[in-house]
């Protein structure tokens, strides 16, 4: 078992905070190294929540940094230079590739490794699942734990006798008629991975992860490897409530750039915050989110707006430089307190934590934004 690496990325969001402080308590025997990717262009919240983070896990958590810099550069200076200021976006997103993806796979190296992705159990995303085979990815969150690449291979209609197999070893009787049932039927147009796995996982969370494991022995995979591994028995599934829950019951607190700052226009008031982690100057941001940097971070976002030379902009339809006229910030809080308003009134819980609502979070990168 020491072979394998067991590893977690914090992105200086929520969920990836959320995963390490819920596999320490849930699994503290498990040796787990935590790294995060640093782009040194990270806001002083994000920061702030890595050193409480440290301080409730005793253990460091690893910076890795994509480049050597100086006090006068940063990684992403460094590589924006190599792209000649071409800055990035949600279609040329090379930042991650470079800031994030490749340090961490060079970090892992050829050693076995298991990678655990803090994707929610009411989330439809997928998470980033390396294309190296000695990493293996598991969604400790979610009721399915495995990545799809393993689903695909355990569900595969050339592996049916192999898990009719496994299952005979941990069930009888009527229960097993049933699922072998299931099993049995070929994957086809009508019946796919994702309804042959739900149905599977509805006879027993904990029995479909013991198959996966006994089809893992028989593979390269680095959970294969292990003797025992304690996530097979694991049949919660965690959501956005239980993520804040886990944050403020540790000590360790939601990042505080969640905090909603209230702002008046026109007489009508409304609040806005950050709700992604990430660099400051992430294009992903929302149009209120870029006024939220002006207005509560104005050093950055002149910084940010250094960054918007030679016809590059960091939005597509608008510059940083006109983003900011009186004008245009009215009417960019106008719309975001009818939107919010919008948006509350289909909202049927009472519990604020509910209306912490994260706009098309599943178009987000993970390595970023969990
Ligand atoms: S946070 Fe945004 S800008 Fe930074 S690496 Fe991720 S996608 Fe790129």
């Amino acid at each position: 078992m020491s072979k394998i690496r067991h590893i977690l990325g914090i992105s200086g969001g929520k969920d990836s905070a959320a995963l390490a402080i819920y596999m320490r308590e849930k699994y503290p025997n498990l040796d787990i190294d935590y790294y995060m990717s640093d782009t040194e262009s990270e806001l002083e919240e994000t920061n702030n929540l890595i050193e409480k983070l440290e301080g409730y896990l005793g253990k460091k958590i690893k910076k890795i940094k994509a480049a050597d810099t100086s006090e006068h550069t940063t990684v992403f200076d460094h590589f924006l230079k190599l792209y000649r200021s071409f800055l990035p976006s949600s279609q040329a997103r090379w930042c991650t590739k470079k800031l994030k993806l490749e340090p961490f796979e060079t970090e892992i190296g050829s050693r076995p490794t298991i990678s655990y992705v803090g994707i929610r159990g009411d989330e439809q995303r997928e998470g980033y699942v390396s294309v190296k085979s000695n990493i293996q990815t598991i969604f400790p969150f979610r009721r399915n734990i495995w990545s799809l690449d393993v689903i695909n291979k355990v569900l595969h209609n050339n592996n049916i006798n192999k898990i009719k197999n496994y299952y005979e070893k941990y069930v009888t009787g009527k229960k097993l008629i049933e699922i072998l049932e299931i099993v049995e039927t070929p994957l086809s147009k009508h019946f796919f991975y994702s309804k042959k796995m739900n149905t599977l996982l509805d006879f027993g969370v904990a029995l479909f992860n013991k198959v996966v494991f006994d089809f893992l022995k028989t593979t390269d995979s680095p959970i294969g490897k292990l003797d025992k591994f304690p996530l097979i028995d694991n049949e919660d599934l965690l959501v956005r409530n239980d993520i804040f829950n886990i944050l403020k019951d540790s000590g360790v607190g939601v990042p505080a750039y969640y905090k909603k700052i209230e702002y008046e226009i026109n007489g009508k008031k409304g609040t806005y915050s950050r709700t992604r982690s990430g660099c400051y100057f992430c294009f992903y941001q929302q149009k209120i989110e870029w006024i939220w940097l002006y207005e509560q971070h104005p050093n950055l976002f002149k910084k940010a707006m250094k960054y918007e030379k030679d016809g590059y902009t960091w939005m597509d339809n608008e510059s940083l430089t006109d983003i900011i006229k009186p004008k245009r910030i009215e009417k960019i809080k106008e719309n975001h307190i009818k939107k919010t308003e919008r948006k509350l009134q289909k909202i049927k819980s009472p519990f604020l934590i509910d209306n912490l609502i994260e706009e098309g979070e599943e178009n987000l990168c993970v390595n970023c934004f969990i």
